[in-house]
């Protein structure tokens, strides 16, 4: 530890199990942790389902599940906007001070070196299996497997919410505006 703030953001749609490693891995070197719930703002659609709200929540219980020291980070909502150039200072504006930023994400990475913010690339943890678009292409094909993505917690919320119901049925509606 250096006494050092990071910010990690991701979308979390939903939240996975890569998300959670990450954040473990990132608070052996950081001392306090901002989670920034990036596009805060969408949901209900193919690639964004889920409220800034419902991650918010799914991301909560997540990390209590995973008996993380809830001193040690923030969550933040984090709403997009239209010009990419202003963006660091957008969120610079919503979040506490941070010294270094862990993205993958090659945009995100781009706009905070420009403005001479420190960005880590962090380990990714099996990508193939752990990502947003797997857990809803499994949900949509049925297949009960992508529980196996992401947190008990998060399933237990996305049952909740009927989040199935709610990416099988808006997966419905685009396929029926294509013909
Ligand atoms: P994401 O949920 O895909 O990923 C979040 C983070 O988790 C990334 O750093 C990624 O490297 C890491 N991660 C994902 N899967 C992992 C795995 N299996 N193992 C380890 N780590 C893993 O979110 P994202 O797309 O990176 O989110 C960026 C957000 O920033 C988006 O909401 C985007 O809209 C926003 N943004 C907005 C603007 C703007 O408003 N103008 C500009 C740039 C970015």
């Amino acid at each position: 530890m250096n006494g050092k703030r990071g910010l990690l953001i991701g979308r979390m749609q939903p939240v996975h199990k890569g998300h959670i490693s990450v954040i473990k891995e990132t608070l052996k070197e950081v001392d306090e942790l901002i989670i920034g719930i990036g596009s805060a703002e969408k949901s209900h659609t193919h690639s964004n389902p889920f409220t800034g709200g419902e991650r918010i929540l799914m991301l909560t219980k997540a990390l209590r599940e995973y008996n993380i020291d809830p001193s040690r980070y923030y969550i933040i909502p984090l709403e997009d906007i239209s010009c990419n150039s202003l963006w660091v200072g957008h969120v610079k504006m919503l979040t506490p001070p941070f010294s270094k930023v862990y993205s993958g994400n090659s945009l995100v990475q781009q706009l905070f070196e420009e403005e001479n913010i420190n960005v880590i690339q962090p380990p990714l943890f099996n990508r193939r299996e752990y990502s947003g678009t797997e857990v809803r292409r499994r949900i949509i094909n049925n297949n009960e497997d992508w529980k196996k993505l992401v947190p008990k917690s998060v399933s237990q919320v996305i049952k909740e919410i009927k989040g199935v119901e709610r990416i099988q049925k808006l997966n419905q509606k685009e396929e029926s505006e294509l013909v």
